[in-house]
């Protein structure tokens, strides 16, 4: 279909609400097994699991909207994004020093032993971080 075919309908939505819901021209987020990946409109079908990412949602103003998405599923169709997610929160919602502070917990207990959920943690918190401008950096 020849429909504005330059952009793609994108919705990020949990159980409970519709967190983001907006035209674009990429999206671009991160996979279980696939690492980053982006999705231009015309993009195959496809139907992926999420890995705790910075999202990032190319807006046809010309603008960027990210995200911290914390597993989920991506499904993609020719003309829309969907990604389904108990977790995730817009760029501009994210609490900073909350994060931080849940990354500097993850990494003192994972000194020594690492198990399964202090790694989520610090994937979630670096997630954060990461759609607020990588602040978990060096500067
Ligand atoms: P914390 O240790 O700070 O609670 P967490 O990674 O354990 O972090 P989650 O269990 O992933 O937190 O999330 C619990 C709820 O709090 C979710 O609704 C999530 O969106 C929200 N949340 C967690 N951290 C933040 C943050 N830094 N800013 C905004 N919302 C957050």
């Amino acid at each position: 279909m020849a429909e504005s075919s330059g952009a793609m309908r994108v919705e990020v939505v949990s159980p409970e609400r519709v967190l983001f819901s907006g035209e674009s021209t990429q999206v671009i987020t991160r996979t279980m097994d696939g690492g980053e990946i982006a999705f231009l409109p015309g993009h195959a079908a496809f139907l992926g699991a999420l890995t705790e990412n910075h999202t990032r949602i190319y807006l046809s103003d010309g603008t960027i909207q990210n995200l911290a998405v914390h597993l989920g599923f991506v499904e993609v169709g020719p003309d829309r994004v969907t990604i389904l997610s108990d977790v995730a929160e817009l760029e501009e919602d994210i609490d900073v020093a909350r994060a931080r502070a849940a990354l500097a917990r993850a990494q003192e207990s994972s000194r020594g032993e690492t198990d399964a959920a202090t790694e989520s943690a610090l994937r979630r918190a670096q997630a954060r971080l990461a759609a607020c401008g990588g602040t978990e950096s060096s500067h």
